[in-house]
């Protein structure tokens, strides 16, 4: 599988932007502020998009990119998400006061997007990927997604979390994963402020992997606090985590 990292910031600033990654042209994981990266043409190739919770650095492009579409959609773009989560956005984002409800538009019949509720360890498959939600800790109702490619190789990405007993206990389901995607929004200088928002640091990263209990062959860390980038950077350099470690940047493009 081909994954683009179109955005993975914690924040905003110049050449920052908030967490987005495209994998295999098609299908978008979050739809944040990265999204804005992609042109006009690719923009319209987009046919799915999983959110793993509805905080707004996780989705604030989502309804931008259906009324960009808007007039050139024959097909609805699909859009996948915990039950909790798609009440959130249909509450508070496609309620004609925020945005318009494009599941009604241009009529209820034939939308231009459509909703579909995911459950966790409930596999689907989109296209050539297979993807099943997985329980996470965070401050909403929030999900991770294991990604299967049509070659096998595996990719679990957590979404925004902390490091926690039942997390761990959810992930050790996965079994061996080549990438382990998640983030490390602050410095250890900030744990308690970590535990509250439930994010992780550098301390509970090295925690989280050491749980695991078949030691991932990369780890993938984003989401950064462009204010703290470089105390959190320089924390991780100092960990041992035993695998590849790679700190995701705006731009970069994987082959699994
Ligand atoms: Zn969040
Ligand atoms: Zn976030």
């Amino acid at each position: 599988m081909k994954v683009e990292i179109l955005g993975c910031s914690g924040g905003m600033g110049l050449g920052q932007h908030t967490t987005c990654y495209r994998i295999n042209e098609h299908t978008l994981m979050d739809a944040g502020s990265g999204l804005g990266n992609l042109p006009q043409d690719e923009l319209k190739k987009i046919r799915h998009i999983l959110i793993t919770h509805s905080h707004l650095d996780h989705i604030c492009f989502l309804p931008l990119l259906i009324d960009n579409l808007f007039e050139f959609l024959k097909q609805p773009i699909h859009v996948y998400a915990l039950p909790e989560v798609l009440e959130i956005l249909k509450q508070h984002i496609f309620n004609w006061k925020i945005w318009p409800d494009f599941a009604t538009l241009p009529n209820q019949d034939h939308p231009v997007v459509r909703f579909h509720t995911v459950q966790a360890w409930q596999p689907v498959v989109v296209g050539d990927l297979t993807f099943t939600a997985f329980p996470v800790e965070h401050i909403v109702p929030t999900c991770g997604y294991h990604v299967v490619s049509e070659t096998g190789h595996t990719l679990a990405f957590t979404g925004d979390t902390t490091y926690g007993t039942a997390v761990m206990q959810e992930l050790n389901k996965l079994g061996q994963l080549d990438v382990l995607m998640t983030e490390c929004a602050f410095p250890d200088r900030l744990l308690e402020l970590a535990h509250v928002s439930k994010h992780l640091t550098p301390k509970l990263v090295k925690d989280f992997v050491d749980a695991m209990a078949y030691r991932p062959r990369q780890v993938w860390l984003s989401h950064l606090k462009p204010s703290q980038t470089h105390e959190i950077r320089a924390e991780l350099e100092k960990l041992d985590l035993s695998t590849k470690l790679v700190l995701l940047q705006t731009g970069q493009v994987f082959q699994l």
